[in-house]
């Protein structure tokens, strides 16, 4: 079976717990897209992992990880994240982690540029994580990225690395102003931060062909969601990478195969990092309660994230987007504060109320038509089964499944392994 989960809303759904509650019935579990801009958090038996670039199945000793081509790596952000998973008694090997030798690799000159940019915007600025994501996701489009395979050839390394950093420094130096980047001390930290990554660096591609054809069950894990796609979601304020399920295998490395299920994850309300439109947003006391409710701060920034009700246009786009098959409502357990639950039901746009989810100014425009539930009044953290939620809650994912015209098949109500209900 290839499966991708994938997020149906702005991102921090909490894809990392359901990957890594589902991993346990996969035996690989590939990453597809993006870098160490976003983070997954993972509870297992109350400890706390913060995952960046290793997808959520390094957690499981019998699953074997996959950074897949279409990523973006800092190699010496995924070298710590490596030392202190090892440290912290994990198991790494080229057996159970393999690194496509086809996927870019992040530089210092990108975080550099990543953050000039920011700054020179200034009151316009994107709110990038400032991690040098578009930056290099702009390079490898215009074809001057370093690939993780150029660290097992030295000499083409070193080529590369000169081009690149020709090129890079007119635009740090006379477009910015800034110094360049220093050949010696970038080639320096490639081989300090590559020579550990060497080991594990190979054709993922191939490797995932003979898994498939031996039988083998393959998750494929998204980071960031349907709203933060380059050209789906809310433009620019997204990613740079194409967050949807069906770049998934392309991503990885088998772009002919097909995938057989999509799972989205969708949370209870809506949460947002950065800047952009965000229609359904919630301020002052009312955001703040939910958002120490939902401990709803950035998982790699510590950001505080923007809160709000569900949102009915942009999830059932999401899940549009995704051809998701079925849905994991998570963190419903979060709402159980709330004598009503608020849910945003359509937009406005300039004077007409739509429920489909609108682009560019259209979406700058969008006010939201808010409608409220009944809330359930206690605590449903301990439930594990459908039949023990209260009524009211059992309602409100029936109304969100309905909403958005996609079943609802797992409902998490805590952020530990074993705290979910399946339907
Ligand atoms: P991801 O990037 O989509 O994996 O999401 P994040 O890791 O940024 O955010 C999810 C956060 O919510 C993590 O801290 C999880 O441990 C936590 N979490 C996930 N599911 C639940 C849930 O059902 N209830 C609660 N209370 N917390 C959850």
């Amino acid at each position: 079976m290839l499966t991708a989960i994938v997020g149906i809303n702005w991102g921090d759904e909490g894809k990392g717990r359901m990957v890594d509650l589902l991993s346990q019935e996969y035996q690989v579990v590939a990453r597809y897209q993006g870098g160490n801009n976003a983070g997954h958090t993972i509870y297992v038996e109350g400890e706390k992992f913060v995952l960046n670039l290793l997808p959520s199945g390094i957690l499981r000793p019998s699953v074997t990880n996959i950074l897949g081509p279409g990523m973006v790596i800092d190699i010496a952000h995924l070298r710590g994240e490596m030392e202190r998973l090892a440290a912290r008694g994990v198991k790494l090997s080229p057996e159970n982690l393999r690194i496509s030798g086809k996927a870019a690799i992040c530089l210092p000159a990108h975080v550099r540029q990543d953050c000039l940019e920011e700054e020179r915007l200034a009151g316009e600025k994107y709110g990038s994580t400032r991690r040098g994501i578009a930056p290099i996701y702009g390079d490898k489009y215009m074809k001057k990225a370093l690939r993780m395979e150029d660290l097992l050839e030295p000499q083409r390394l070193e080529r590369r690395l000169r081009q690149l950093l020709e090129w890079k420094n007119l635009l740090l130096e006379r477009g910015y102003g800034a110094p360049g980047e220093d050949y010696d001390e970038t080639l320096r930290w490639l081989r300090e931060n590559g020579a550990p990554l060497r080991p594990y660096i190979c054709d993922t591609g191939v490797y995932l062909e003979k898994a498939i054809a031996a039988g083998k069950d393959v998750l494929f894990e998204a980071q960031l969601g349907a709203l933060r796609d380059i050209d789906y979601g809310i433009y620019p304020f997204t990613s740079s990478s194409t967050t949807l399920a069906a770049y998934a295998p392309i991503g990885a490395g088998i772009p002919g195969r097909k995938l057989e299920r999509t799972i989205g994850v969708m949370k209870a309300y809506s949460t947002c990092v950065g800047e952009g439109p965000f229609t359904c947003e919630l301020f002052g006391e009312q955001a703040e309660a939910l958002r120490e409710a939902g401990g709803e701060y950035g998982a790699a920034t510590g950001r505080p994230r923007r809160v709000g009700p569900f949102d009915v246009p942009a999830s059932r786009y999401g899940v549009r987007m995704q051809g998701a098959d079925q849905l994991a409502l998570t963190k419903l357990d979060v709402l159980s504060f709330l004598p009503e639950i608020p849910v945003c039901t359509q937009y406005t746009v300039d004077g007409v109320s739509t429920q489909d989810f609108p682009s560019g100014g259209s979406l700058e425009r969008a006010r939201p038509v808010v409608e409220r539930l009944p809330g359930w009044g206690c605590d449903i953290s301990s439930c594990r089964r459908w039949e023990e939620l209260p009524a009211a809650a059992r309602r409100y994912v029936e109304y969100l499944e309905e909403a958005v015209r996609c079943p609802i098949g797992y409902v998490s109500v805590g952020a530990d392994r074993d705290a979910y209900i399946q339907r």
